[in-house]
């Protein structure tokens, strides 16, 4: 299919396509550039998640067809597929596609966190993205698979609507599921069952993922929900008071230096180095205030705190604090332009996924394979966010009361803002307005068909017992 850069950029706008591994960047922006390189990131890396595999597996006719589109309608030249090499399916699947557009196969090892787009595109054109920087200052872009299967189908004229996420933890029934943006938490988690009572729900992975209250929709953005017991590690490390985390900074902090020695960002050659934001932090007048400056160039990936330390300490949780009031501030980092070389060591000490599972804490929960589910029985109310995307929050064009279809524009990006049009994902009629819309469905006209008999069985059943994929058409 041949369409022009204007034309691809406009139909990917009109469907509200955001990054969807988890920064919401709108893709009509990203695409708008100049670069040579375009790279299909299937990397998945952080534990418990599996909506890209099951999503690779499933559509990689689609994520090729993507990317020769982008390249056919850009100055793009190179096509790369990135995706772990572990993934025996994916490949098989996507192999013939692969051939048939010249795309270029990248085999990514089994590591945390392989996902960042700063270490695929160091695995891809061997090359380190300056700091503050992105993937353009090397001549290349990168998407999220599900950010190309939404762009596949934003050329076909179908709005960003639903969304492909996994919940698991501490729940009978752990699931990848297809799901309307706008699907509360709380409803996913009851359909997963719960096995403990006092728990608390991490929205993305337990790397990097935040805890949010159950009535946290769905966004674009949304990788899945984690239910976890309320002392686990994971969540202390989230819900700890910043005080007592600088306090614990300043009495504990050894300066091993091991959180420096194996930050990703540190080994691909960026000036962070966390073991002196903590000395820093802990005494500042011992070190020059630009050493805090460096936190800017932190991703939290949270491998200091989760991994690194031996003291339990948080490295990530200062460098997010400083980063806030950098915000605040309006200060950011300035690359003097030199060019940047990963450390000598960085192949040795990159952390294997597995290691990582058990030093989290979450080692029980990673043999179990969440089944698949194209469709889930949907709540009674949408509650669809009008920020889910990076820029602007989008502007309401409904009015309460007002009935509205499936795929029907509900907000709009603001004019000359960066944001994104977001779009009812299901026949309904909306209730509320403020900074979300909810949308109650219409009863005689749901979207979704009913549930076959094979599906309503997993609401009845253990799936840990069960590791098959079914192998529904999405
Ligand atoms: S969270 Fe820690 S390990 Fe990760 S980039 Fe920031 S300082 Fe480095
Ligand atoms: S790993 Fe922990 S104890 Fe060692 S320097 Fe870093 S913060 Fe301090």
């Amino acid at each position: 299919m041949n369409l022009d850069s204007q034309k691809l950029v406009s139909l990917i706008s009109d469907a509200g396509v955001v990054g969807a591994g988890g920064g919401g960047f709108p893709a009509s922006i990203k695409l708008a550039g100049n670069f040579s390189h375009y790279i299909a990131n299937g990397a998945e890396c952080e534990p418990l998640l599996h909506k890209d595999i099951e999503l690779m597996e499933r559509h990689s006719c689609e994520i090729a067809e993507a990317l020769a589109i982008v390249k056919n309608a850009t100055d793009s030249q190179k096509l790369y597929f990135a995706a772990k090499k572990k993934y025996e399916k994916v490949w098989q699947n996507i192999k013939p596609h692969l051939e048939k557009y010249g795309i270029i196969p990248v085999y990514l090892d089994d590591i945390f966190p392989a996902g960042d787009e700063f270490e695929i595109v160091k695995e891809v054109l061997g090359k380190t993205i300056p700091p503050a920087n992105i993937p353009l200052s090397l001549d290349a872009a990168v998407n999220n698979v599900e950010t190309l299967l939404n762009i596949r189908r934003a050329i076909d004229g179908k709005p960003v609507v639903k969304k492909w996420l996994t919940v698991a933890g501490e729940v009978e029934n752990p699931f990848t599921a297809v799901v309307p943006v706008g699907t509360p938490a709380s409803h996913l988690i009851k359909l997963a069952k719960p096995m403990i009572e006092n728990y608390a729900i991490i929205e993305g992975g337990p790397m990097m993922g935040n805890i949010v209250n159950d009535d946290e929709p769905v966004k674009k953005t949304t990788a899945g929900f984690l239910v976890l017991p309320q002392e686990h590690k994971i969540v202390k490390s989230r819900t700890m008071p910043i005080k007592y985390v600088l306090r614990l900074a300043a009495s504990a902090c050894m300066q091993c230096r091991s959180c420096t020695d194996i930050c990703p960002r540190y080994l691909l050659g960026h000036p962070i180095e966390p073991h002196k934001i903590m000395r820093a932090a802990a005494m500042p007048i011992s070190l020059p205030a630009e050493i805090f400056k460096n936190a800017l160039l932190c991703s939290e990936c949270g491998i200091c705190e989760q991994f690194a330390c031996p003291m339990g300490l948080s490295p990530r949780r200062i460098n997010r604090e400083l980063k806030m009031q950098f915000a605040g501030e309006n200060i950011r980092y300035q690359w003097n332009g030199e060019e940047v070389l990963s450390r000598e060591v960085r192949d040795f000490r990159r952390i294997p996924s597995r290691r990582l599972a058990e030093r989290l804490g979450i080692i029980k929960y990673i043999d179990i394979h969440p089944e698949f589910f194209a469709k889930i029985e949907p709540p009674e109310t949408l509650i669809i966010s009008l920020k889910q995307h990076a820029g602007a929050p989008a502007e309401p064009v409904v009015k309460v009361g007002q009935k509205v279809s499936t795929d029907e524009m509900i907000a709009k990006v603001s004019e000359g803002k960066i944001g994104a049009n977001i779009h009812s994902p299901v026949d309904g009629k909306v209730i509320e307005i403020n900074d979300r819309i909810s949308i109650s469905l219409l009863k005689m006209l749901l979207h979704f068909k009913m549930l076959s008999t094979s599906e309503m069985k997993f609401y009845e059943t253990d799936s840990k017992k069960r590791i098959a994929h079914r192998q529904d058409e999405v």
